[in-house]
Order: C-alpha cells, then sequence, then structure tokens
C-alpha cells in the first residue's frame, strides 16, 4: 500500500498506544515519514487490554452531581468500583477539586457537548478505518446492553430518555426480549437498554498492533527507546533517548497516562492523573454476543477471542504503585452474578491493570500546542480511548496538515488549563 501524497516533513510520534498507533497511520497516509516511538513495544499500555467496546454511548461526563451521594459508600469498600488508594488520596485533592469543579450545570453541559461532538463522528472513522485496513474480523457491531438488577421500568426509562435526549439510538427490552438477544444472562436482570449503534473488538490489543502492520507497510518506522525530553525551536522538535537525539520537523505526543512530565517539559500544567482499571479474564459455557455493562455493579464483560473479558473498576493510586489482584479478583462475582455461564477457567495473563489517562474534566487533549508551530497532542482520553482513536487519528491528520478539522478542537485545547 502506498501513502495517498507524499511530503517529505517528519513526524515523530511517542506513544505506540491505540492513540499513537492510528495517528501514525492516518498522518503516514496523508503523506508524512512517520517514526513511532515507545518504550514497551506495541499495544503493551492501557490499549492492550481495555475493554474493546467503541461506547459512543458515553457522552455523559463522569464529572456529574449525581456521582456524589453514591461516593462515600463506594469508598467505605476497598475492592468496590471506585478506591483510592490511602498513601495516594492527598495527591488527588487538586484533582478532584477540579473534578467537582466541572460537575457545576454550566461546565458539565460544555463537557458533555464536547464528548458527544467527538463520539458523533467516532464510528464512522472507525468504519473507515476498519475498511481501509480490511480488519473486518476484529470488529463486531452488535450494539451493547446496560443491564439492570434493581431499578423500576419507570427509572429504566428515565435512564433510556437522558440517552434519547441526546440522539443516542437505545431500545428498553423487558426479560423476555433480553432472554431472546441474550441466553446466557442471569434471571436477576429485569431490564437492559440496547444501544444499536456501538460495537465491540474481540482483542483490542491484536487491533492495534493489525494497525501498526498497516502502518509499518505503508512506511511507518518503529523505535523501541524510552524518551525522556523533547523539546521545540519552532524549526525542529528534538527528542532524547538515553543520549540518542532525533530531530524531526513535528511531534505528536500520544503517551496516555504518561503525558504529564512532557506537558511540564513544554511549558504546561495538567492535570492530569490516572483512573488504574482492572481486567479478569474467565472461561465461559457460553458467551455473549456483545458487550454487558451492569448498571448496579458498575463493570462491563466483553466476549474476546481468547475468553470473557470482565472489566472496571477506578483506582487512584498513581503510576508506580504494583497492580492490586484483589481489585481484578473481586470482578468475577459480579461477573457470574450476570451472566451464570462463566466457570472458573482461567484464561492466558487471566489479571490485568492498566492506566487510564484521566483529566478532571472527561475530555481528551486534541490539537496543537499554542506555544509551538510542531508540537501536537493526542491523550487524556480516558474512558474512551479506544472509541476514539480512530477519530482522533483524522483530526490530528487534518490538525497537522493545517486543514479544517471536522469539529472545531478549541473543546480540547490543552489551553484550556
Ligand atoms: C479496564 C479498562 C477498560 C477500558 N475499556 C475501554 C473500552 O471498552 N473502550 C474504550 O474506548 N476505552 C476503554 N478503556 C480506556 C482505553 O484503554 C484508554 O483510553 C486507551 O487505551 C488510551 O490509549 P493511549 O494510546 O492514549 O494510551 P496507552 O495505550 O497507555 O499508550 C501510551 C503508550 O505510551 C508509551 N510511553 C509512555 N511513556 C513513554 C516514554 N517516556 N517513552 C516512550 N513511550 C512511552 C507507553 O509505553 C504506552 O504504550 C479502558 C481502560 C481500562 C483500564
Amino acid at each position: 500500500m502506498k501513502s495517498d501524497n507524499s511530503n517529505s516533513e517528519t513526524v515523530a510520534v511517542i506513544g505506540a498506544g491505540i492513540i499513537g498507533v492510528t495517528a501514525a497511520y492516518r498522518l503516514q497516509r496523508a503523506g508524512f515519514q512517520v517514526t513511532l516511538f515507545d518504550k514497551e513495544g506495541i499495544a503493551q499500555g492501557c490499549s492492550k487490554g481495555n475493554a474493546g467496546h467503541f461506547a459512543t454511548e458515553q457522552v455523559f461526563p463522569l464529572a456529574q452531581k449525581s456521582l456524589l451521594p453514591q461516593v462515600p459508600k463506594m469508598l467505605l469498600d476497598p475492592l468496590g468500583p471506585f478506591c483510592i488508594a490511602p498513601r495516594y488520596f492527598h495527591k488527588t485533592i487538586p484533582w478532584f477539586l477540579k473534578f467537582m469543579n466541572n460537575m457545576r450545570s454550566k461546565l458539565f453541559n460544555e463537557n458533555k457537548e464536547a464528548l458527544k461532538s467527538i463520539n458523533e463522528i467516532a464510528m464512522a472513522s472507525w468504519d473507515s478505518l476498519i475498511a481501509e485496513t480490511s480488519l473486518q474480523s476484529l470488529f463486531h457491531k452488535q450494539g451493547s446492553l446496560l443491564t439492570f438488577e434493581s431499578i423500576s421500568s419507570k427509572s429504566a426509562i428515565k435512564v433510556q430518555q437522558e440517552y434519547q435526549a441526546e440522539g443516542i439510538s437505545v431500545e428498553l427490552l423487558n426479560k423476555t426480549q433480553l432472554n431472546k438477544l441474550e441466553p446466557g444472562i442471569s434471571e436477576n436482570v429485569t431490564w437492559a437498554l440496547l444501544f444499536t449503534d456501538v460495537a465491540h473488538t474481540c482483542c483490542p490489543e491484536t487491533l492495534t498492533k493489525e494497525i501498526y502492520l498497516k502502518a509499518k507497510s505503508i512506511g511507518v518506522e518503529f523505535k523501541q527507546c524510552e524518551i525522556s525530553k523533547i523539546e521545540s525551536d519552532n524549526v525542529l522538535v528534538t527528542i532524547t533517548s538515553k543520549g540518542q537525539v532525533y530531530k524531526t520537523d513535528k511531534a505528536l505526543l500520544a503517551t496516555g497516562a504518561h503525558s504529564k512530565s512532557f506537558c511540564k517539559q513544554l511549558g504546561y500544567k495538567v492535570p492530569l492523573d490516572t483512573e488504574r482499571g482492572y481486567h479478569y479474564m474467565v472461561g465461559a459455557a457460553m458467551q455473549p454476543t456483545r458487550p454487558i455493562v451492569s448498571y448496579e455493579r458498575k463493570f462491563i464483560m466483553t466476549p474476546m477471542r481468547d475468553g470473557l473479558r470482565l472489566a472496571g473498576t477506578v483506582e487512584f493510586a498513581g503510576l508506580n504503585k504494583e497492580m492490586n489482584t484483589k481489585r481484578a479478583d473481586a470482578l468475577l462475582p459480579s461477573g457470574k452474578a450476570i451472566w451464570p455461564k462463566i466457570n472458573d477457567t482461567k484464561t492466558g495473563e487471566y489479571r490485568w491493570m492498566g492506566f487510564r489517562p484521566s483529566l478532571p474534566d472527561s475530555k481528551p487533549v486534541v490539537g496543537s500546542s499554542p506555544r509551538h508551530n510542531n508540537i501536537y497532542f493526542s491523550f487524556g482520553h480516558q474512558h474512551l480511548g479506544l472509541t476514539l482513536a480512530a477519530t482522533n487519528a483524522e483530526l490530528i491528520a487534518d490538525c497537522i496538515l493545517g486543514k479544517e478539522t471536522e469539529i472545531p478542537l478549541t473543546p480540547y485545547s490543552i489551553s484550556r488549563f
């Protein structure tokens, strides 16, 4: 495969997660000479073990007032869906103050509109990328379910209406309809919402690696090294790794949860933290055919190529603390409660933890650096990095080419902090 056009300019993409890999592919297709850098390899960070859900229905920012009454109960359960490591608590205070500020109606609505506008174009971008790269076998458009065990039909309808008010296609299913769609679902589930326009992948790691292979086939180079410094004199960008120095015309920072220190080097104070999330892989006598999210238990299960992936939970404990395997194990009883066909066969490296890159306004940073004319950002995609990757890649490519982007990038600018 050849690039669409040619341009002798070089772009360094730092970070080979789904965000960096899709951008590298798109930029090379746009005619740039792209080099992708990563300290671990392709898709070895958060993009490796996520739940594989292209969750375009998730347009509500996490910073919402309805969360507040639930927080004290959640904090009392160290293995519950949300926890803060005691030794990390003081470090989270500035982040949480900003998070709470973003719950104010005006900011909540602005953030929601920004998430909505980027989510609205996300699926079309994935459709194009999947078609171009012939990766249909890794991309399944079966919709997803949000299940309810304890709330009344009236409350379920209210949730449905909230999504419909945002233009999301969603159907309410009763027990009979749900059983027909997913015969393995628990008797405890009384209602479910079916989001019809969403998709999932049966292996996010393979999907990322396959897109990388397509990128490589059109000329993207990969260097495995840990970058320690990024500098720009507005003519060239200098990238340093253990004494090695690379010069490039332009650079894109796509280092996910590890982006904060690079932003500092470039003159930006960005309130980036990580919401550590877990997965647990398990066998099942029968797999569901689409991702299933539990409203009450706050986790997701997705049918993967090599087993059923139970995923979720939010843990604030920074980038250095080892994973707490008990948090991964705690997903199993929740999984069995929704999907009794789970058996105790563990598949592969069955416990995993990843660093979601999270900003207190629930929006990513996407666009150019106002202080430099050759540095660009794409990080902070929190719970939606897989969902937004293909569209982010297009937005970034247009931004670097100096073209008008499909949606304005102002809401995602680094200058908002
Ligand atoms: C349990 C869980 C479930 C999730 N489920 C979903 C889901 O269903 N749908 C969805 O859309 N999102 C989901 N997410 C979120 C999603 O996984 C992330 O938003 C996404 O993977 C972020 O991609 P990224 O490329 O920005 O980061 P990463 O994948 O973390 O990539 C960043 C890369 O930068 C590299 N790097 C860092 N520092 C350096 C350095 N100094 N030098 C060189 N390289 C460096 C790292 O090695 C890494 O490979 C989930 C996350 C978790 C934890």
